[in-house]
């Protein structure tokens, strides 16, 4: 059975950049959800029941073609939203080693930055944006409703989720300056640690 894992900080620790009620409404409600719906799809298949989520969505095809679609929706789901978690934090610094990766791959910082929401603000409905490692090069990708880069081997460092459940209340349809604000809660630590761990091929999510 997969379950919430704990968000490690209080639901208002992002405030003003993301409200508290959005935060426990994203959790207990959003994210239960995806895991609810992945144990349910789950039932009748006793040996997909030990894999981890990020197993599940990494071969889609390996998956039964009745819950395929479960699997990559909910299983997508529990996995997206249990890096993201981890992926907040506020007022964290990008450290001097890490700053200059990201300047060798982007060029500056601010041209990360740009680039960042430019394909951020270009999805069309609802999904995701990812920093993501690709062939040993680091990338900016947008995948729908809730794929995960994973499943097209990339592995994922780093990702904003772009559902209007994530920003509704606060920003409404100000999802340009939700992108913005977001600068504000990134946790470059965790950002860093994925990316080391990535490299070393011992990346994981859950
Ligand atoms: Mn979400």
């Amino acid at each position: 059975m997969h379950t919430l894992p704990n968000l490690g900080y209080v639901y208002n620790a992002l405030e003003p950049f993301i409200d508290e009620q959005t935060m426990r409404i994203h959790h207990t409600k959003h994210h239960q959800a995806y895991i609810d719906k992945l144990n349910d799809a789950l039932k009748a298949y006793p040996e997909l029941q030990n894999k981890k989520a990020e197993e599940l969505i990494k071969d889609l095809n390996k998956i039964p073609e009745q819950i395929r679609t479960a699997v990559r929706n909910h299983g997508g789901g529990h996995v997206n939203h249990s890096m993201f978690w981890k992926l907040l934090k506020k007022d964290t610094k990008i450290s001097k080693e890490f700053l200059k990766i990201i300047e060798k791959s982007f060029g500056s910082f601010d041209k990360f930055k740009q680039a960042f929401s430019e394909v951020a603000n270009s999805l069309f409905g609802s999904g995701w944006c990812w920093l993501v490692i690709n062939k040993n090069k680091l990338e900016i990708v947008k995948t729908s409703n809730q794929d995960n880069p994973i499943s097209e081997g990339k592995i994922p460092i780093f990702g904003i989720d772009l559902w209007e459940h994530s920003y509704y209340i606060k920003w409404t349809s100000r999802r340009a300056d939700y992108i913005e604000n977001f600068y504000n809660v990134i946790n470059w630590k965790q950002v860093e640690e994925n990316y080391e761990k990535a490299l070393r091929g011992s990346f994981s999510v859950i």
